[in-house]
C-alpha cells in the first residue's frame, strides 16, 4: 500500500494513524476530518470541560511533536463526501479527489436532534462547538434547564449543570434510564444519583415537542404537561456518521458492517470506532475507539482478517461525584449480587459498591460505584475468562 486515507481525525482516526505508523506503514498518510479541530477527548465536554474545571488545552488527544511525527497530510475543516465502488478514489466536499490504496473509517456518530431544536437554548452535545455553545450559555447565571434524555451524556450534563447551580430536570422516555446497558435493578440504583444531586427525574414520558417562538421556553411532554425550560439540552443518543457512504459498496446497518476484525465488504476498508459495527455490535465506548484500530490496521495491512477485535466491552460516566465502571457482556436474565459496599435506600452509599452479574454460577459483566481497585481485579477476571472473583481477590 502507498497511500493509506483515514476519514474521520477524532479519538479512533488519530489511535488508526498512530498504529498504521507503528505497524510500519511508511507510505502516504492522509487525513481528513471536517471539524477544523485536531484531535481532542469528548469526555470530558459534558464533565469538567463543562464545569469549567477544565479548558481547551486539556482536550488535546495528541501535542504538536506527535502530530508532526505521523508524518500525515491532515486536511482538516474538509467533509469527505463519498467513496467510490472499488473503495480507491475518496470523493471530499471541496472537489478534491484522494486516490487511496488503504481506507480507515472512523467517522463516529452524530448526536440526534429534535423537530424544533432550531429554537435558541437548544444545544445537543457531541462537539467541542457544541460543548462552547451550551458552557457560554450557562455562564448567564442560575437557569432552568431541561435534559431530555437520561442516558450516559444526559445525566453527565444533568449532573454539571446542577453542579454550575442550575435547576435542572431531566425526561426520560422509559420507565428508567439506562436499562439496555444496565439491566433494571442496577438502572434503578444508577437513577438514585439523579436524587443525589437535587435533580428531578421524571420518567416514563415522552416529549410532544418544543414550545417557544426564538427562545425556548419549555419542554411540552406526552402526558399534557409542560415544563418551562430556558435551557434544553437534547440527549436522545447518536446516529452512526454513514450518510457519505451511500452509494459505496459497503453494507451500512446502523454503522458500517464489519467482520470481527473490523474489515468491511472490501478488504482495503476497514472500520473503527463508533460507526464500526464489529462482528454485530456497535459500541460508542471511549475504550473500543481505542483498542479496535490496532486489529483493524494489522488486517488493512495484511490484505485479510487475522486478528479478531474481542476485547471485553467497557465504559465509565462521571456523575453526581460519582465514578460508574461498568464491564462485560450482561444479558436480561443475568442474576446481580452485590460482592461488596452496600445501598443505602436503593441509592449507592458513601462508599460505593461493587456489583457482579452471574449467569448459570459464570460471571458475565461487573458494575461499581467509586470502588475503581475491586472492579479492575473483577473485569481482569473477566477479562481472562474466569468465573468467578474470588472474595478475597477483591
Ligand atoms: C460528551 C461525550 C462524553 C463522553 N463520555 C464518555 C465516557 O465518559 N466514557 C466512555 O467510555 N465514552 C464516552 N464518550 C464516547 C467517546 O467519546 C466516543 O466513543 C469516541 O469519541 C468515539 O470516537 P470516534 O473517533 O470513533 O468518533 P468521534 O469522536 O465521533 O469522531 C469522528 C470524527 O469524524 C468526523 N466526521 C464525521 N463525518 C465525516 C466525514 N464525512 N468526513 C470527515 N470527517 C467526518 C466527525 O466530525 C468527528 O470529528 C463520550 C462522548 C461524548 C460526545
Amino acid at each position: 500500500m502507498r497511500t493509506v486515507t483515514v476519514v474521520g481525525a477524532s479519538l479512533s482516526g488519530l489511535y488508526a494513524a498512530r498504529e498504521l505508523r507503528a505497524q510500519g506503514f511508511d507510505g502516504r498518510l492522509v487525513i481528513v476530518g471536517d471539524e477544523p479541530h485536531r484531535p481532542y477527548d469528548r469526555p470530558p465536554l459534558s464533565k469538567d470541560f463543562l464545569t469549567g474545571r477544565v479548558g481547551e488545552d486539556h482536550l488535546a488527544l495528541a501535542d504538536d511533536e506527535e502530530t508532526a511525527g505521523l508524518g500525515a497530510e491532515w486536511l482538516l475543516g474538509t467533509r469527505a463526501r463519498g467513496l467510490d465502488v472499488r473503495g480507491r478514489t475518496l470523493l471530499l466536499d471541496d472537489g478534491r479527489t484522494v486516490s487511496t490504496d488503504g481506507v480507515v473509517i472512523a467517522t463516529g456518530a452524530s448526536a440526534r436532534s429534535l423537530p424544533g431544536d432550531g429554537l435558541a437554548g437548544v444545544h445537543t452535545l457531541r462537539s467541542l462547538d457544541d460543548a462552547r455553545a451550551l458552557r457560554d450559555e450557562l455562564a448567564d447565571g442560575p437557569r432552568q434547564v431541561v435534559v431530555i434524555g437520561g442516558g450516559f451524556i444526559g445525566a453527565e450534563t444533568a449532573s454539571s449543570c446542577a453542579a454550575l447551580g442550575h435547576t435542572v430536570t431531566v425526561v426520560e422516555a422509559a420507565s428508567l434510564p439506562l436499562v439496555p446497558h444496565l439491566g433494571a435493578q442496577m438502572a434503578a440504583v444508577c437513577a438514585a444519583l439523579h436524587r443525589r444531586g437535587g435533580v428531578d427525574l421524571v420518567t416514563g414520558t415522552g416529549v410532544a415537542g418544543l414550545r417557544g417562538a426564538a427562545y425556548v421556553t419549555g419542554v411540552a411532554l406526552s402526558d399534557g404537561s409542560t415544563l418551562p425550560a430556558e435551557i434544553v439540552v437534547v440527549g436522545i443518543g447518536a446516529t452512526p456518521n454513514t450518510r457519505w457512504l451511500a452509494g459505496s459498496t459497503l453494507t451500512l446497518h446502523d454503522g458500517v458492517v464489519c467482520d470481527e476484525g473490523c474489515v468491511t465488504a472490501l478488504p482495503q476498508v476497514v472500520a473503527v470506532g463508533d460507526v464500526a459495527r464489529v462482528g454485530g455490535t456497535r459500541a460508542e465506548h471511549w475504550t473500543s475507539a481505542t483498542e479496535q484500530p490496532r486489529v483493524a490496521v494489522a488486517n488493512l495491512l495484511a490484505g485479510r482478517t487475522v486478528e479478531r477485535a474481542r476485547s471485553l466491552p467497557y465504559f465509565w460516566s462521571d456523575q453526581y461525584g460519582a465514578c460508574i465502571q461498568f464491564a462485560g457482556r450482561r444479558r436480561d436474565g443475568d442474576t446481580v449480587r452485590i460482592a461488596e459496599g452496600e445501598l443505602t435506600d436503593g441509592a449507592p452509599g458513601d462508599g460505593g459498591f461493587l456489583a457482579l452479574y452471574e449467569r448459570d454460577g459464570r460471571m458475565t459483566a461487573v458494575l461499581s460505584v467509586d470502588r475503581p481497585r475491586p472492579f479492575m481485579r473483577a473485569r481482569r477476571a473477566l477479562t481472562r475468562g474466569e468465573s468467578r472473583v474470588q472474595p478475597t481477590a477483591l
